[in-house]
C-alpha cells in the first residue's frame, strides 16, 4: 500500500449473518491500515456481501454492485456472499466487478483484492466444492457498544427443497466451546448490554467436546451475567426440552424467539422436507407461551410454494390464527436454480403468490398491534438504541422483542432501562414511562 491511506466501505445484503460477517471482513481491513467510509461515498475499496434468498435478492446485488461502480470509478469492487458462491460467472461478467470471492473465501477478502490490483481480469475464488469450509469466526460489534453478535455455527446439513443456503454455504460445522465461553466473555467485559447469538441453523450447534446449544446458553448465564442473550432464528425441531430447561432457568436469556414455520400445511410441509409436523411446531410454540405469556414469537413463511393449493393455503392461515405468535416476516416464493422445489410441478401462479403474500401480511399487523397492546401495565427493560431528538425520546427493544420509546435527554445513558408500558402508538410501537 502506498503512503496515502486507503478508503474500503462495506454493503450488506441479506441476512444478520451477513452482517457479521461483513463486520469481521472490515475489521481486517482497518487492522492492515484502511479507513472506512460509508457505503455511497467514494472509497477504493468497495466490498459487498450478497444474498441470494430469492430473485429479488440477486437483482438488488446487482444493483448495489452498479451503483458502487458508479460512485467509485477505478475502485476494487470486490463481491461476496451466497449470490457470489452461487452465481461466480453472472457476478464476474458485471462491469467494474475485480473480485468474486466465494463463501470459503471471505476470510481472505482483503489479500484476493491486494492480489488482483493491476490485473485487468477479474479474480474469481470460489470453491463450488465446499471442500475448504472451515467454520470461520466472525463477530460484530454494534455501534455504541449496546449490542455484539455471536456467530456460533455456520452452514446446514438439512435438505429443504426450496432453500440454496446449503448451496453457498456448506455443511453444518460449529464454533469450539472453550471459543465462545471466550468471545462471551469478552463481550461481557466490554460492556455489551446484549449478545445475539446467530448462526444459520444453531439448534444444530455441535462443539466437538459434545456441547450443544442449551450449554452455549447456560454458560452465557455464569461468563457474562449482566449481559442480556438472544436467540437468533431457531428451527422448531431442534427446540428440545434441554432447551426451553436451559431457558426456563436462565433470567438473562431474552424471552424472543424467531422460529421460522414455512407452512401450515402437513402436505407441504412434507414436500419442502422439513422436519416437524404442524402439531410438532405448535406444541413447541406453545410451550413457549407458556413459560413466558409476553414471549416475543417471530415466524416465516412462504407463499406459494409449488403445488400450495388453495386449501394448503387456507390451512396455513387457520393455523397461524391459532398460535400465539408476535410477528410474521413473509417470503413470496420464487424459483432458486439447481434446487428440488425450482422443477417441481404445479407451479402456483405469481399473482396469486402475491396475494396470499398480501394476506398474510395484513394478518401480520393485526398481530404486532395486539402483542404491543398486551404489554400495557407491564414493566419491561429497554435497551435505548436511537434517539429522536425532534420529539426528545429514545427507542429500543424490549426483551420480548417489542418496539418502546420513551422520553430521556439525549444524554440518557444508553444502558438498560426499566420503564413502565403506557400506551400503544404507530401501531405497534409501546410508549413507556421511565420506573
Ligand atoms: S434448515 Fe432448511 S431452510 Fe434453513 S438453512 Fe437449512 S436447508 Fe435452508
Amino acid at each position: 500500500m502506498n503512503n496515502v491511506q486507503q478508503r474500503v466501505s462495506v454493503h450488506t445484503l441479506g441476512c444478520k449473518l451477513n452482517s457479521v460477517e461483513s463486520s469481521a471482513i472490515l475489521q481486517s481491513f482497518v487492522d492492515a491500515g484502511y479507513a472506512v467510509v460509508p457505503f455511497g461515498e467514494s472509497a477504493d475499496v468497495v466490498v459487498i456481501n450478497t444474498c441470494t434468498v430469492t430473485e429479488q435478492a440477486n437483482s438488488e446485488g446487482r444493483q448495489v454492485i452498479r451503483a458502487a461502480v458508479r460512485t467509485s470509478p477505478g475502485a476494487t469492487i470486490a463481491v461476496t456472499g451466497c449470490y457470489a458462491q452461487l452465481q461466480p460467472h453472472e457476478v464476474g461478467s458485471i462491469d467494474g466487478v475485480s473480485v468474486v470471492a466465494g463463501s470459503a473465501a471471505k476470510a481472505n477478502l482483503r489479500t484476493l483484492v491486494e492480489a488482483s490490483r493491476g490485473s485487468t481480469s477479474t479474480l474469481i475464488d470460489v470453491d463450488p466444492t465446499h471442500d475448504n469450509m472451515e467454520y470461520q469466526p466472525a463477530r460484530y460489534d454494534a455501534d455504541g457498544r449496546t449490542r455484539a453478535f455471536l456467530k456460533i455455527q455456520d452452514g446446514c446439513d438439512y435438505v429443504c427443497t426450496f432453500c440454496t443456503i446449503p448451496l453457498a454455504r456448506g455443511g453444518s460445522r460449529s464454533m469450539e466451546f472453550p471459543d465462545v465461553l471466550r468471545q462471551l466473555s469478552a463481550f461481557h467485559r466490554a460492556g455489551f448490554s446484549e449478545i445475539v447469538i446467530t448462526g444459520v441453523n444453531i439448534g444444530e450447534y455441535r462443539s466437538s467436546s459434545g456441547e450443544r446449544l442449551w450449554h452455549v446458553l447456560l454458560a452465557a448465564a455464569e461468563v457474562a451475567p449482566s449481559c442480556r442473550i438472544r436467540l437468533g432464528s431457531i428451527e422448531p425441531n431442534t427446540v428440545r426440552q434441554e432447551l426451553l430447561d436451559a431457558v426456563s432457568q436462565s433470567p438473562n436469556i431474552c424471552r424472543h424467539f424467531h422460529i421460522p414455520l414455512q407452512s401450515g400445511s402437513k402436505s407441504v410441509l412434507h414436500s419442502m422436507r422439513r422436519r416437524y409436523s404442524p402439531e410438532s411446531y405448535a406444541s413447541v410454540v406453545r410451550s413457549l407461551h407458556n413459560l413466558f405469556p409476553l414471549v416475543g414469537l417471530g415466524i416465516d413463511v412462504i407463499t406459494g410454494y409449488p403445488g400450495e393449493s388453495h386449501g394448503d393455503f387456507e390451512e396455513t392461515v387457520e393455523f397461524l390464527k391459532s398460535l400465539p405468535w408476535s410477528y410474521l416476516h413473509v417470503f413470496t416464493y420464487s424459483e432458486r436454480a439447481n434446487t428440488p422445489a425450482a422443477s417441481m410441478p404445479n407451479s402456483v401462479p405469481v399473482h396469486v403468490r402475491r396475494s396470499r403474500t398480501a394476506r398474510l401480511r395484513a394478518l401480520a399487523a393485526e398481530r404486532r398491534h395486539s402483542h404491543a397492546l398486551a404489554h400495557i401495565g407491564t414493566t419491561a427493560t429497554v435497551i435505548p438504541e436511537s434517539y429522536d431528538t425532534d420529539k426528545g425520546h429514545w427507542q429500543g427493544w424490549s426483551d420480548t422483542y417489542q418496539a418502546v420509546r420513551f422520553a430521556a435527554p439525549a444524554t440518557h445513558e444508553r444502558r438498560p432501562t426499566l420503564v413502565a408500558c403506557d400506551s400503544v402508538i404507530d401501531d405497534a410501537v409501546v410508549v413507556a414511562l421511565r420506573c
